[in-house]
């Protein structure tokens, strides 16, 4: 068996996250990831590391790596820049978006949509979130693409902590509609759907602020 590289298990790792299967909070040991993944723990180690600096793993000193558990107002933030973040992507698609690339992204949606179909939620997760990449991809927008592909990681991030269903909407339907916009020359009408579809997938988390705990048993009681 070919041993898995840092990036191969880190992806393995994000889809567990993001299927929602490892919850926030959850530890990850070190010595059992390196079991699972039939790797070293140095290894293991750098994947962490990888992780960490994507947002999704926190490691603490004493307890080791724990998946991170992002806070209401963290999560809100990255809403925030994401949407800003596509509107500049479909501005950068002005004139770079031709018929060849029209094709792939539309048989991108295709993918999306058999996914769907058979709600296959490994698949469902990848490609929808895989969608707003390749949107920068085509733009040809290095530092934006580095930002969307931080920014969709960490959306996963966020839907796994705030969803309590496993129904994706980042879905084939909203993104074939921002591709139609697209391919007819309408910036304006892409940019409109773009962020609507975002306020769609956002408005379904449970994003209420989580009532401060009790100080004390006298203030939980009084
Ligand atoms: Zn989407």
């Amino acid at each position: 068996m070919e041993t898995l590289t840092v990036e191969q298990i880190a992806e393995r790792i994000w889809l567990s996250i993001a299927e929602r299967r490892l919850r926030p909070g959850m530890r990850l040991k070190e010595i059992e990831l390196a079991e699972v993944f039939g790797v070293s723990r140095a290894r293991v180690r750098q994947v962490l590391a990888m992780l960490e600096r994507d947002g999704l793993v926190v490691i603490e000193s004493n307890k080791g790596a724990v998946v991170a558990k992002p806070g209401v107002e963290d999560a809100k933030d990255i809403f925030h820049i994401r949407s800003a973040v596509e509107q500049r992507v479909l501005e950068r698609l002005t004139g770079q978006l031709d018929a060849a690339k029209l094709v792939e992204m539309f048989e991108h949606v295709a993918k999306e949509r058999i996914a769907n179909n058979s709600n296959n939620q490994r698949e469902i997760i990848k490609l929808s979130g895989g969608f707003h990449v390749m949107l920068a991809e085509m733009a040809e927008a290095e530092f934006l693409c580095g930002l969307m592909r931080d920014l969709v990681s960490r959306t996963s991030l966020i839907t796994a902590a705030f969803r309590d269903s496993n129904k994706h909407n980042c879905g084939p339907d909203e993104h074939e509609e921002i591709l139609l916009h697209l391919k007819n020359g309408d910036l304006e009408a892409a940019k409109k759907a773009m962020a609507d579809h975002l306020e769609h997938v956002e408005s379904e988390l449970k994003l209420l602020q989580d009532r401060a705990p009790p100080k004390s048993l006298r203030d939980a009681l009084v």
